[in-house]
């Protein structure tokens, strides 16, 4: 797929893949063998029929291909950036290793990016008003799905948002080069259309509590993700310059701090920038932090290459773009100046033990490694989990130690009746799919018990 190059895109926060030209999304889908058992469906946490919406881009029917999507997955065009299709579709397909599996997820993409192009935004079939009420607590990936997929089934859906945008992680996690904010505006507006109602700037917990919605509502879901971020607790975590990857990337992607002072939000923009951790998040806030113009962007990760769990794609984006990797590394402390600027950054040296719990081999220190580095900015983008408000303000609701709510993961169930759960804030911190995936399974179980009144 065509991209921006990468000493030009490292200045700016365009998108940095094209996409698929038509030929080119057609040339690819010809290779698909349209298998009679598609193992590749098996890896789509939303069952998408991927040999029918690929057999159509192959005939050059384009919006037939987007309607068999969009039966399964009502966001298409972030789905086709931003899922690991490498490690779920993908790596089912049967000619992965004759030249390479069939590219899913780029022909989602350029089928969800068709279909916008033309103008088109077909809403399906829509069945007769249940009567029946739905509140969905957050408009993220989970929320969205929930909502859409209630909306189809003919219940009135009513999406409670706190923030002043809907999207969730979308919007204030993932950067504008990696996923177009219009995109995602595009796809919450095809869920409008399907008669949701947005409520923005509502904090459930706060303005009402889930025992509130409850008695207005036939049932809640929630979908509120894990938007607590983890700090590491070494000396020097307070100082200024120090953030969580979480509010770093909210204040550049849902704030435009890129943009100040045209917008409100100012941001530090660090000649010498660390990042701590080794997933995508990791990866987002160094290319961040690159763009916003700093000298020099380093990813600081305890073990090697191999362990990290970003997706390929975007550590191999990430180099290209010349961020520095420091494998094998971990930092002990953090030292300021006078004035509580983070100044420095000691660090200690790694070597791999053998694998842990994780499955990964364990960081062992070595003994007499530490060296120190000068830094400016700091983002910590270790982990996150769920924010603990609903969990404290809502009784009867079993969570987990992670600050996880319990969820039952066949029906979406938590201890409550009438409340359900699903992605990030049941899971921890995963996948937008797999979000989406645990959304669907709940919509339905919530349908029934609507209809049943049985928990
Ligand atoms: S497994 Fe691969 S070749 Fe077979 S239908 Fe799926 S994408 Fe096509």
């Amino acid at each position: 797929m065509p991209k921006q190059d990468p000493l030009e895109r490292a200045r700016n926060f365009n998108e940095v893949a094209f996409g698929y030209t038509p030929d080119m999304a057609i040339q690819e889908a010809r290779r698909c063998l349209v298998c009679k058992k598609p193992i590749c469906i098996q890896g789509c946490p939303v069952g998408i029929d991927i040999p029918l919406f690929i057999k159509h881009i192959g005939e050059g029917n384009f919006k037939e291909a987007i309607r068999i999507l969009k039966d399964k997955n009502l966001l298409p065009a972030i789905c086709g950036r931003v899922c690991p299709q490498e490690e779920q579709c993908e790596i089912k397909c049967v000619i992965a290793k004759k030249g390479g599996p069939i590219a899913i997820g780029r022909l989602e993409r350029f089928a969800a990016d068709w279909e916008a192009q033309e103008g088109i935004l077909e809403v399906p079939d829509i069945k007769k008003n249940s009567g029946k009420m739905v509140a969905v607590v957050g408009a993220g990936p989970a929320g969205l799905t929930t909502a859409a997929d209630l909306a189809k089934m003919g219940h009135k859906v009513t999406i409670f948002e706190a923030l002043n945008e809907p999207g969730g992680v979308l919007t204030y996690g993932i950067p504008e080069f990696r996923l177009p904010k219009a995109i995602v505006k595009r796809e919450v507006e095809y869920i409008k259309k399907l008669g949701v109602d947005l409520l923005l700037d509502f904090v459930v917990g706060k303005a009402l509590t889930v025992d509130e919605l409850l008695q207005d509502f036939n049932a809640v879901f929630i979908g509120t993700g894990a938007g607590l971020p983890w700090f590491m607790n070494i000396d020097g975590e307070n100082f200024n310059g120090v953030y969580s990857a979480n509010e770093y990337l909210t204040r550049v992607n849902l704030m435009k701090a890129y943009l100040f002072p045209e917008y409100d939000t100012p941001i530090k923009i660090g000649k010498h920038v660390a990042v701590i951790g080794g997933g995508n998040v990791a990866m987002d806030a160094a290319r961040v932090a690159l763009r916003l113009g700093a000298e020099d962007v380093r990813i600081v990760y305890r073990r090697s290459r191999q362990e990290m769990p970003a997706r390929l794609e975007e550590i191999e984006n990430a180099e290209e773009e010349g961020i520095i990797f420091e494998y094998l590394t971990l930092p002990v402390k953090y030292i300021g100046d006078p004035h509580h600027w983070i100044q420095e950054m000691e660090c200690l040296r790694m070597e791999l033990g053998e694998p842990d719990k994780s499955g990964r081999r364990r960081p062992i220190p070595i003994k007499g490694s530490e060296f120190r580095t000068p830094v400016d900015v700091v983002v910590c983008a270790i982990g996150q989990s769920p924010n603990p408000l609903i969990p404290s303000t809502t009784p009867g609701l079993n969570i987990g130690k992670d600050g996880n709510i319990i969820i039952d993961p066949a029906t979406g169930k938590t201890s409550k009746k009438g409340v359900f759960a699903g992605g990030d804030v049941a899971t921890g911190a995963a996948t937008v799919i797999l979000a989406m995936g645990a959304a669907r399974v709940a919509s339905r179980y919530i349908e029934e018990y609507m209809k049943t009144g049985q928990w």
